[in-house]
């Protein structure tokens, strides 16, 4: 097993990785930036390393200041957690050139699935059903161009391959808009991700946001966790998340995370991973796939008892997998609220001190949040102070604990978005389920 895990990351998924650590025995190293010396698992680590202030640019991306702080401590492994050096194949060389163990898959699968054009031919070849679309970057031939367009049909989607945070894409309606539309994108994409490339995809109108979990070692086995469903989401943020997906059955499960499992085969995936697809009637469309946890991969431990982030560690240390594909049954519901430190209706940050923190509890409640009395909410970073998760046997039942421990939890000092997921617990069409993407955004009238 791994020795000393150094935890590259901040808040509550920091204190989520030093948990599992913790209960196989490994040491941990916290680093932190100088704005997070009170975070809970900085306190509750082996050892800890301030690698610099508050900005994430000298800090939590801070590789150099990292690696050192990983050999000052004699660590073994680095767990990047999800955002800031997760997804970044750069880091994960470094890391491994370093004689660390990088907790994730290997640098390549990383470099392939961040281009989103490589990922989608990747997983074509693999079997995996994917967007119709122009199966490759786009050139400057308007008439080539446009011909494609007919072919899948409008309305379209032009996407840039190196996008990401559901920035560097937009929507065409029409043949006349096309060219521009174009123009525009691959400027935005120069801009914001130093790469032009794009590609076209059939736009889907209202379709659900449904994402494959899986799990693969470095033996070539790889099972699926069965699926979740995103689809309640602002500006392309995921804001609730459940497992199972309403609708989805077991057949339906069963098929398409074989096809997930084989293509980790496939493409020798290693830890865990989550392919993220589009579904619309009764059909998936794969977009991306994420090479890293994932901040909802909570409601996917509750219905399968699987621990995710202790699988990490194992696999990290060369474990073949302890569960076979009949091994995983989905029991119950689970639903997950990401609470942010933020106000409710114009969603602006709130950073501050929270003054008063009472944690919900009782049958089938989790909470995986760093937040405590007296705790300051630093201004610096991503506004998420928690997750709250129910479990229950059937959805209503897990609906019903969220509710009442959304009226149980109690934060004072700052705003957070809880009263937005108490009416949205309360909300008809939530509680019936199977909601588009849009159902959230319409609903709050932004769209
Ligand atoms: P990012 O990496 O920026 O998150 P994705 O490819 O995952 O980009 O897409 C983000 C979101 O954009 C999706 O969750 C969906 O809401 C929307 N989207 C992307 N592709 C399509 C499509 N072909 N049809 C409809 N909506 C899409």
């Amino acid at each position: 097993m791994l020795d000393k895990v150094v935890i590259a990351n901040r808040g509550e998924i920091a204190l989520r990785v030093l948990r599992a650590c913790s209960e196989l025995g490994i040491k941990t190293v916290a680093i932190h930036s100088s704005a997070d010396r009170d975070l809970k698992h900085v306190r509750l680590a082996d050892e800890s390393v301030c690698i610099g202030p508050p900005a994430s640019a000298e800090s939590y991306l801070n590789v150099p200041a990292i690696i050192s702080a990983a050999e000052i401590t004699d660590a073994t492994a680095i767990h990047p957690g999800y955002g800031f050096l997760s997804e970044n194949a750069d880091f994960v060389e470094r890391v491994e050139q370093s004689g660390f163990t990088f907790i994730g898959p290997r640098a390549e699968t990383i470099r392939m699935m961040g281009d989103k054009i490589s990922a989608i031919k990747t997983m074509k070849k693999a079997g995996v059903p994917c967007v119709p679309g122009s199966d490759g970057p786009l050139g400057d031939d308007a008439s080539v161009n446009l011909e494609l367009a007919r072919k899948i049909g409008y309305p379209i989607i032009v996407k840039a391959a190196g996008g990401g945070g559901g920035r560097g894409m937009r929507v065409v309606h029409s043949e006349a808009a096309l060219s521009n539309a174009i123009t525009v994108t691959r400027t935005e994409a120069i801009n914001a991700f130093g790469n032009g490339t794009l590609y076209m995809e059939k736009f889907l109108g209202n379709p659900r946001h449904i994402e494959i979990q899986v799990l693969a070692d470095k033996h070539g086995n790889a099972i699926h966790l069965g699926e979740r469903d995103c689809s309640m989401q602002r500006r392309h943020q995921k804001m609730i998340e459940e497992a199972p997906a309403i609708g989805i059955t077991e057949e339906m499960r069963n098929k398409i995370g074989a096809r997930c499992a084989e293509a980790c085969k496939q493409i020798g995936y290693v830890g865990a991973g989550t392919f993220e697809f589009l579904y619309e009637n009764g059909e998936f469309y794969f977009i991306e796939m994420n090479t890293r946890l994932q901040v909802e991969h909570p409601v996917t431990e509750m219905v399968t008892g699987v621990d995710l982030v202790k699988e990490q560690l194992r696999i990290a240390a060369g474990e073949p997998l302890i569960f076979k594909q009949e091994d995983i049954k989905v029991n119950g519901y689970a639903i997950e609220c990401r609470i942010n430190a933020e106000d409710p209706k114009s969603f602006m940050p709130s950073p501050g001190t929270i003054t008063q923190y009472h944690a919900p509890g009782g049958p089938g409640i989790r909470v995986d949040s760093h937040i405590y009395n007296g705790y300051t909410v630093p201004p610096h970073y991503d506004s998420m102070i928690g997750k709250l998760i129910a479990h229950g046997d059937s959805r209503e039942t897990a609906l019903a604990r969220m509710r009442t421990a959304l009226k149980e939890i109690s934060i004072e000092g700052i705003k957070t978005n809880v009263p937005l997921h108490q009416e949205i617990m309360n909300d008809a069409a939530f509680q019936s389920g199977g909601t588009s993407i849009h159902y959230l955004e319409k609903k709050l009238g932004l769209q």
